[in-house]
């Protein structure tokens, strides 16, 4: 006779075996071990930077950060660090007071240019007119480099036939940077470069009167002019 053997109950017969004892034992043996989380592999912890590579880039962000601003805010010598305007609308409205004098600075290369801008209302329009120092005498000195018809304006015209004030001159260069920079600051909502500096000379934009108050003196503008 042929015995089949389908299960641990027909082992245990065979052998005469108790069946508890035979079914028992196999079923302890492979019960399922509940496996705590810790038993199984755990995804790595994300590498951390080791202390040379930590070393290596440090410094240098310290230093991208710190010494081209300090560098940036340093004022010309000569200019008076009270009379600087830094906001872009403040610094237009003032270009375009009607009598305004004021320094445009390149703190990085320290180059600097004063420029006088004066206006004459027509039918329609209100032209501005560029001046530049170009002499001893700051009050007098002032030599034409052209005009613009707008506050909005983003370059000036300068005299077809002039030997000296063509669109290459440094002066005039600056200026229309000043417009292009202007426009563009006010338009992208942007503060103006740190590297460039605007001060006004203590005088009022619109009389060219003498500022006093510190309230006035922080805006370019008098008291009276401010209220008109
Ligand atoms: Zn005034």
């Amino acid at each position: 006779m042929q015995t089949v053997i389908n299960s641990p109950a027909d082992l245990a017969a065979l052998f005469g075996l108790p069946v508890e004892t035979a079914t028992a034992a196999p079923a302890a043996a492979f019960a399922p071990v509940a496996l705590s989380a810790t038993a199984f592999d755990l995804p790595r912890a994300p590498k951390l930077p080791t202390s040379k590579a930590t070393k290596k880039t440090a410094p240098v962000i310290i230093r991208a950060t710190v010494t081209p601003a300090s560098a940036a805010l340093a004022t010309p010598n000569g200019l008076n660090p009270d009379y600087q305007l830094s906001g872009v609308e403040k610094i237009r409205a003032f270009i375009f007071g009607g009598n305004s004098i004021f320094t445009l600075a390149n703190k990085e290369k320290g180059t600097h240019c004063t420029y006088k801008v004066t206006c004459k209302k027509e039918p329609g329009r209100t032209v501005y007119f560029v001046s530049v120092l170009s002499g001893p005498d700051n009050t007098s000195d002032y030599s034409y480099i052209g005009y613009c018809t707008s506050d909005k304006a983003q370059k000036i015209w300068t005299k077809r036939d002039a030997k000296q004030y063509t669109d290459n001159a440094p002066s005039v260069i600056g200026f229309n940077w000043l417009l292009t920079r202007l426009a563009h600051c006010i338009a992208e909502n942007k503060p103006f470069p740190a590297f460039a500096g605007f001060y006004h000379v203590g005088s009022c934009c619109k009389c060219g009167r003498r500022l006093t108050t510190p309230e006035s003196v922080q805006n370019g503008i008098g008291p009276e002019c401010a209220k008109k």
